[in-house]
C-alpha cells in the first residue's frame, strides 16, 4: 500500500539527543567498552552530542548480526518483498526530509538550501530507485539467478554523510545483501537518525547495522573475516591501506576515491551560464566534493573576461549561518579540514601563484573559509595537482583543444570533468578523451540515481548508481 505523493512536509523539529549508541540486530546499544565520541557543530564549535565508538567486540557483534540477518531473512527473500522494505524507508525519508536537512546542516556545515534541495531529495530518489530494480534483478542481463554476495561493509566520509549512506545501502539491500556501515567521525548522527527509520520500516533486525567510530572502526570492519564484500568512499590514501588489506580475501571491492577535476571553458561558451557552472562547481558544498571542478581550464582569449564575469559573481557569494536560507556557503566541516586547506592555500602562493577572494566577513566562532580564486597556476603546483577539498578553486589556461584535453588529463585522478562550448562536436571530441568517469556539458555537479557514477585511475574503481551500480553487489 505505498503512496509515491510527495509527503507532506513533517512539523517536527530536529530533536538532538545528548547520546547516541550503535545500531546492532535492530537495536541501539552501548558499545562494549563504553567509549565515546563528541559530534560538533562546525559552525559554532558546539558539541552535539557524545556517540559511541565501536571497537571489535562491537564490530564482531554488528557483522554476526548481519550475517544471520542474510542467511536467515534478507538473503532468501523474494525480490519483491525486499522492495515493499526499501519503499516504505524511501516514503519515511520525505516524511522526515525536514528533520533529517537540518540536522544535516547542523552536523556538517552544509547550507540549508543544499541539504533540503539537493541532498534529501536524492537520498530518497536513491531508495525508490533501487526499490524498484529489487524484483527485476533476474531479467536485467544478470543473467537468470543472480545472488547476493553477503554481508557488506560500507564505510563513508562526512561531505555528504546521508547521501553516501544512501548509495551504499540502498543497491546493497536491493540485491539482497545485508550491511554494516560506519558513518564519518565528525557526521554521524543522520546514518543514527536513519537506524530509526529502519526501524519505523519494520525491517527485519539486521539487515543494517551503523557502528560508529573513527578511522580505528573503519579498519576492524573492512578487516573482519566475516564480510563479504568492502565498499569504500574517501581519501585516495585510505582506499590504498584498503585495497592492500583486501588483497588475498575472498572480499569484494569497489572504491569511490578523490578527485581533481577540471572544468574546461571554451571561447565560444555562453559565458554568464559557465560562470554560474564554475562557481557551482567549486563552491557547491563548500568544495567538499570528490567530484568538485577545483581546476578551471580557460581559453586564453576568454580569459580575462571570464575571470572579471568570476570575481563579481564570487561576490556576491554569502557565506554564513548554515541554517539561514540565504547563506550559499556554509562552515568547513572541521577543524582539521580547515587547516588542511589553510595549508594548501599558503603553499599555493609560496610556489608563486596569485590568491584572491572577496571581501568576505566571517563569523567569529567555527570553522570559516572565504570562496578564493588563485590565477597564475602552473600545472607543477601543488594546487594544480593536490585536492584541496575546500572553496578554492585553480585557474590554469590553454590555447587549442589538445592542450585542454593534455592540461585536464594530467592529474593522477579521474572522476569527473566539464566542458562549456557551443559546439556539440566539440563536446563529444572531448568527452571521448577525458580521463573522467563523468563529463558534464554545458552543466556541472549534477547527480541522478539512474546514472554510474565513479573513478577513473586513482579516483577509484566500480560503479555506484544505475544498472551499473549494480553489479557491485551481485555474483552472476
Ligand atoms: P577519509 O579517507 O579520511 O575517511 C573516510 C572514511 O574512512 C571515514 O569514515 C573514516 O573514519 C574512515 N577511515 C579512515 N581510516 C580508515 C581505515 N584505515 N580503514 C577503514 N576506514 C577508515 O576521507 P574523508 O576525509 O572523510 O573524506 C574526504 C575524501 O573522500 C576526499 O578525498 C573525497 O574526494 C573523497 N570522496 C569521494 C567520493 C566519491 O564518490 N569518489 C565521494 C565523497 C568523498
Amino acid at each position: 500500500n505505498f503512496d509515491y505523493a510527495p509527503a507532506p512536509e513533517s512539523a517536527s523539529i530536529v530533536d538532538i539527543r545528548p547520546s547516541y549508541g550503535l545500531f546492532v540486530d535492530g537495536e541501539f546499544t552501548d558499545p562494549a567498552d563504553g567509549r565515546s565520541f563528541k559530534s560538533v557543530n562546525p559552525a559554532t564549535e558546539e558539541v552535539l552530542a557524545e556517540v559511541a565508538e565501536a571497537g571489535a567486540e562491537d564490530v564482531n557483534r554488528a557483522v554476526a548480526a548481519a550475517r544471520a540477518a542474510y542467511e536467515n531473512v534478507w538473503g532468501p527473500m523474494p525480490g519483491r518483498e525486499r522492495a515493499k522494505y526499501l519503499y516504505r524507508i524511501a516514503r519515511l525519508i520525505q516524511e522526515r526530509s525536514r528533520e533529517l536537512a537540518v540536522l544535516e546542516s547542523i552536523d556538517n556545515g552544509k547550507p540549508i538550501r543544499e541539504s533540503r534541495d539537493v541532498d534529501l531529495p536524492l537520498v530518497a530518489a536513491h531508495f525508490f530507485y533501487h526499490a524498484g530494480w529489487a524484483d527485476k534483478l533476474s531479467y536485467a542481463g544478470y543473467g537468470p539467478d543472480p545472488r547476493p554476495l553477503g554481508v557488506a561493509a560500507q564505510v563513508i566520509p562526512w561531505n555528504f554523510p546521508l547521501l553516501m549512506l544512501a548509495w551504499k545501502i540502498a543497491p546493497a539491500l536491493a540485491c539482497g545483501n545485508t550491511v554494516v556501515l560506519k558513518p564519518a567521525e565528525t557526521t554521524p548522527l543522520t546514518a543514527l537518525v536513519f537506524a530509526e527509520i529502519c526501524r519505523q520500516a519494520d525491517l527485519p533486525k539486521g539487515v543494517v547495522n551503523i557502528v560508529t567510530g573513527a578511522g580505528e572502526t573503519g579498519r576492524l570492519l573492512v578487516e573482519h573475516d566475516g564480510v563479504d564484500k568492502v565498499a569504500f568512499t574517501g581519501s585516495t590514501e585510505v582506499g590504498k591501506q584498503i585495497a592492500r588489506s583486501v588483497a588475498g580475501t575472498r572480499k569484494k571491492l569497489t572504491l569511490e576515491l578523490g578527485g581533481k577535476a577540471a572544468n574546461v571553458v571554451f571561447d565560444d561558451a555562453p559565458l554568464d551560464q559557465a560562470v554560474e557552472g564554475v562557481v557551482n562547481g567549486i563552491f557547491f558544498n563548500q568544495g567538499h566534493v570528490c567530484c568538485a571542478g577545483s581546476r578551471l581550464l580557460v581559453q586564453e582569449s576568454v580569459a580575462e573576461e571570464l575571470l572579471d564575469r568570476l570575481k563579481t559573481r564570487m561576490a556576491t557569494l554569502r557565506v554564513g549561518d548554515p541554517l539561514d536560507k540565504n547563506t550559499d556557503v556554509g562552515a568547513i566541516n572541521s577543524a582539521a579540514q580547515l587547516e588542511k586547506i589553510r595549508m594548501l592555500s599558503e603553499v599555493g602562493e609560496r610556489e608563486g601563484a596569485q590568491r584572491w577572494s572577496p571581501p568576505c566577513e566571517l563569523p567569529d566562532r567555527g570553522y570559516w573559509f572565504a570562496p578564493t580564486l588563485f590565477t597564475g597556476v602552473a600545472q607543477s603546483h601543488r594546487i594544480a595537482r593536490e585536492e584541496i577539498f575546500g572553496p578554492v578553486l585553480s585557474v590554469l589556461t590553454f590555447r587549442t583543444p589538445d592542450e585542454a584535453v593534455a592540461k585536464a588529463n594530467n592529474t593522477p585522478y579521474g572522476l569527473s570533468a566539464g566542458v562549456w562550448t557551443e559546439k556539440g562536436s566539440r563536446i563529444l571530441w572531448m568527452a571521448e578523451r577525458l580521463r573522467a568517469g563523468v563529463v558534464w556539458a554545458n552543466t556541472f555537479n549534477k547527480f541522478d540515481p539512474t546514472s554510474p557514477f565513479g573513478g577513473y585511475k586513482e579516483s577509484g574503481f566500480g560503479r555506484e548508481g544505475g544498472r551499473h551500480g549494480l553489479e557491485a553487489y551481485l555474483d552472476v
